[in-house]
């Protein structure tokens, strides 16, 4: 245990060192978190400490001769065991004793591998390990009678702090400088109602502290970000992962969510005349077809309502769909309203709306039997009913928490304020 934890801050420093090297300024807090999974955590370990026993997948390696490998295209799990001396019945055994924790049919090409042999002159294999994620691995033990176990390793959680200057886009600023582009993806999901991240500029810079996880020394992934300042254009956006309260999300620095919720309708005084439903008597076409928006009836000329912040992508005619119009909220939903008398002049595609705006005038243009608006809710692309989606709060940090979350968000802002920004010209080398 003592000894990884040398080679991990080891090798931490020699990663820290290069990336400071290559302009970014990155550092290792030395908070450091250890989450075992299913195993206990240093149990096996611990009670034999200093016995020059080598451990892998929870097996004594000692006694084998060990072959390791990356499942090659259209190998089978037979394929290698038969190599190895293991008969087909009892491939055939081990598949059907797998079966409820691991299918062989997920093997996949490119994906780890060991088998443990005996050390005698037969070198039959004694065990299978399959990793079927950087986290999971698949034990096929058939020493005495046939065991299959599902084990995971110890993911080491580090938190580090990280910052960019973009150049071009945010994914390619990370990619630039060493940085894992699922931070971009992060970030676009907590700024989705604040920044417009095809919008940012040259010159925007970004702060955060975030995760990282790694097993045995080797990055698999980002985890969680706690908090982070985006800088777009002069204007600081801070953000803070707050979970003191009933649903940990994230915050500005005035305890103001970052989410916004949707107008529950985009008319004031409509009634639903007709749901969502993925299969109904259409009354116009006198044919089933789904209905994929919720229509509200209300009399011609009633203002239509903008339900959030975006911008309009369309604001035309169209045979079916009447004049309508349809905007773009973030990178996961747009809006779109169909059957209007008129659209509002002004709006058009690229056209800036706040929620509550009016974008046109309820009528029955298009394929519709009386006036209303066909209001439809576009979910990653796909039309969803809006009523039933569970649509992100938008509540402060209630009045209980605020002075806690205060002091909080106070001591983010000090950390974020403390990490550097890269310098192009000189790469530092302290
Ligand atoms: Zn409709």
């Amino acid at each position: 245990m003592k000894k990884n934890t040398t080679v991990l801050i080891i090798a931490a420093t020699a990663v820290i060192t290069l990336i400071t090297l290559l302009v970014f300024h990155f550092k290792d807090t030395g908070e450091k978190n250890l989450l075992a999974h299913n195993e206990k955590p240093g149990v096996v370990l611990d009670s034999v400490p200093e016995q020059p026993t080598n451990i892998e997948y929870g097996l004594q390696t000692d006694s084998f001769s060990v072959i390791k490998g990356q499942i090659k295209r259209n190998e089978f799990l037979a394929d290698i065991l038969l190599k190895y001396n293991v008969t087909y019945p009892e491939i055939d055994q081990m598949v059907k004793t797998a079966q409820d924790i691991f299918d062989v049919r997920k093997i996949r090409s490119g994906g780890n591998y060991a088998v443990y042999c005996s050390n005698d002159s037969l070198g039959k294999a004694k065990c299978f390990v399959y990793e079927n994620s950087p986290t999971e691995y698949v034990v096929f033990d058939f020493r005495d009678s046939l065991k299959v176990f599902k084990g995971e390793k110890e993911v080491e959680i580090k938190t580090k702090e990280a910052s960019g200057v973009i150049t071009s886009s945010l994914f390619n600023t990370l990619k630039d400088n060493n940085l894992s582009p699922a931070i971009a993806m992060e970030m676009s999901e907590i700024y989705a109602w604040t920044i417009d991240f095809y919008r940012i500029q040259k010159g925007d810079y970004f702060k955060i502290i975030y995760d990282e996880h790694y097993v045995e020394d080797k990055f698999i992934g980002i985890g969680t970000i706690h908090a982070s300042l985006f800088s777009h254009m002069g204007n600081d956006f801070f953000a803070f992962l707050y979970d003191k309260v009933e649903h940990p999300d994230y915050f500005d620095e005035k305890g103001e969510s970052l989410r916004k919720a949707f107008l529950q309708s985009p008319v004031k005084f409509g009634r639903i005349s007709s749901g969502y439903s993925k299969n109904r008597f259409h009354p116009v076409q006198k044919r089933n077809k789904p209905h994929l928006g919720t229509d509200y009836a209300a009399p011609t000329g009633t203002p239509i309502l903008s339900t959030g912040d975006g911008v309009v992508t369309k604001a035309q005619f169209a045979k079916y769909n009447g004049n309508y119009v349809k905007i773009r909220h973030n990178s996961t939903y747009s809006t779109q309203y169909l059957h209007m008398s008129k659209i509002k002049p002004g709006i058009k595609p690229g056209a800036k709306v706040r929620q509550g705006d009016v974008i046109g005038y309820v009528g029955s243009t298009g394929l519709a039997t009386g006036p209303h608006v066909c209001y439809r809710f576009w979910k990653n692309g796909e039309q969803v009913n809006h009523r039933r989606e569970k649509l992100p709060p938008s509540k402060p940090v209630p009045e209980e928490h605020r002075e806690h979350f205060e002091e909080f968000s106070k001591q983010r802002r000090k950390e974020l304020k403390k990490i550097a920004l890269p310098e192009k010209e000189e790469p530092q080398l302290s």
